[in-house]
């Protein structure tokens, strides 16, 4: 009995001996890690797991490269990291990241440290580490974009150091400090909107969301903080956790009012007529009419230029012009969502008392309230939208037609992605579609909603979408009547 207590002592003070060691390693301080990432990491539990030993003037040190970090961020490689230390910023490329390390000892904090012919030079303090990515995805940074421009394309990274060195400018004494830089980097700042606008006046802005919000800006502060921008209040209200970019000027006319002009229309005892062209920019669109390359089009009223959403992909611009809604509130805001979190045009119709059709290739991309009409390359003419309109002219010539028949046509999608916005061949997709809107809209008995996902811009393989690009984000929208001509 005495025995076992004594034991139980011994190991009491056993624990409480060992406690301080352990109390040290959580206090460690943390290295300040900003920039584009795709995660915020801790640098210290990446130290404490992913650190390799080396030998330094006799001494063994414990070091975390910068190759290390950079893969733990997950960002799209290559990446540099910029090394903040008390004066100034190192550079490291994204081929020398193995070479470089933060060094951590208890007495003197964080240094940096890089291999050199073998041997390791521990150099100096360590404020922070930025981390730059060299491309940037259509995820990353901060955009800000009018209707007709790409005005600019930041990256966190980017931002970061351009905010640390103003504010080493502003700083009234010469030497700011290592603290300093570091509460920076940690901390984050507040970006100043007319700086990031170069001055530029507006009328309206529009802040957009990772997840499709759509917040019109109206005073408060864009706040540079770990890996992203958040847009909060004046009284400090996060209102967007991460703002992707900022629309300048938008147009009023929107890709979601497909759904309550379509509802209004129908309320009226129209039938609707939807069809939805995928990947045909406005820019496209103006482009065409031009060069005569849509001649049925240009007999209609002319379109509106109208704002599509975030990001500006199928999945996301389906579900957005058949809820009428935002993507953070109809829950698809990029390729990976499919179901509607909002009631659709379907429903909407339905509950009217209303029959509707959706009349799509040869799979559904969002599902909707209503069973699609899938159609396949019966005729293997390389596409589905002839099928589609074939099969859309059937509906209309049936006593029973729909009261609401929408149709989505993707060919001038494809041909963008493989060419190009402007190529010969994709504008040769445009007239091909405008001979099919012709077909429909001349045999169709009632209104007609032409509209479009979401626009295309020319890459260096073809082309792409997804980005927030006035060129992706800015589509044609026409309302017109059926039985033209
Ligand atoms: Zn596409």
């Amino acid at each position: 009995m005495k025995a076992r207590f004594l034991d139980m002592y011994l190991l009491a003070v056993l624990i409480l001996l060992s406690l301080p060691a352990v109390a040290a390693a959580e206090e460690m301080p943390e290295l300040p890690l900003a920039g584009d990432m795709a995660e915020t990491v801790s640098v210290s539990a990446l130290w404490r797991t992913g650190g390799s030993e080396f030998e330094h003037a006799g001494q063994v040190e414990y070091g975390l490269s910068m190759a290390a970090i950079v893969e733990a961020v997950q960002i799209a490689e290559p990446s540099s990291a910029v090394l903040v230390t008390q004066h100034a910023f190192i550079n490291v490329p994204p081929e020398d990241l193995g070479a470089w390390q933060a060094v951590y000892a208890p007495t003197d904090g964080w240094w940096w440290a890089y291999r050199s012919d073998g041997s390791h030079r521990v150099v100096g303090p360590l404020a922070g580490v930025v981390i730059v990515a060299e491309q940037k995805g259509p995820a990353d940074g901060l955009r800000i974009i009018t209707p007709t421009e790409n005005m600019a394309a930041m990256g966190i990274g980017e931002l970061y150091i351009e905010q640390l060195r103003a504010s080493r400018r502003r700083c009234p004494t010469a030497q700011p400090g290592l603290q300093a830089a570091a509460d920076f980097l940690a901390d984050g700042t507040t970006l100043d909107i007319s700086d990031l606008l170069a001055g530029q006046n507006f009328q309206e802005l529009i802040l957009v969301g990772a997840r499709g919000e759509m917040e019109a800006y109206s005073g408060g502060d864009l706040w540079l903080r770990g890996h992203g921008v958040a847009y909060r209040t004046e009284d400090g209200h996060v209102v967007v956790d991460e703002v992707r970019g900022l629309i300048v000027d938008p147009p009023k006319q929107r890709i979601t009012d497909a759904y309550r002009d379509a509802k209004a229309l129908l309320d009226e005892g129209n039938a609707v007529l939807l069809v939805i062209l995928d990947g045909f920019g406005y820019h496209q669109y103006r482009y065409a009419l031009e060069h005569g390359m849509a001649p049925f089009m240009a007999q209609l009223p002319p379109a509106a230029q109208a704002m599509a959403v975030y990001q500006p992909v199928t999945n996301a611009g389906l579900a957005a012009i058949l809820t009428g809604v935002t993507p953070d509130e109809n829950g698809v805001f990029s390729r990976r969502q499919r179901m509607l979190e909002a009631p659709d045009i379907f429903e909407a119709a339905h509950r009217l008392g209303m029959d509707s059709a959706y009349l799509v290739g040869d799979r559904q991309i969002v599902a909707t309230s209503i069973a699609q009409k899938l159609h396949l390359d019966t005729d293997g003419s390389g596409t589905t939208d002839d099928n589609i309109v074939q099969s859309a002219l059937q509906y209309m010539g049936s006593q029973a037609g729909p009261d609401l028949l929408a149709v989505h046509l993707k060919d001038i999608d494809r041909a963008g992605h493989n060419y190009g916005e402007f190529d010969g061949r994709t504008m040769q997709a445009v007239a091909e579609a405008d001979q099919y809107l012709a077909a429909l809209v001349e045999a169709w008995h009632g209104e007609v909603i032409i509209t479009v996902d979401h626009g295309m811009h020319t890459t260096e393989t073809g082309g792409d979408h997804g980005y927030l690009r006035f060129e992706d984000m800015f589509v044609p929208y026409i309302v017109t009547e059926g039985g033209r001509r």
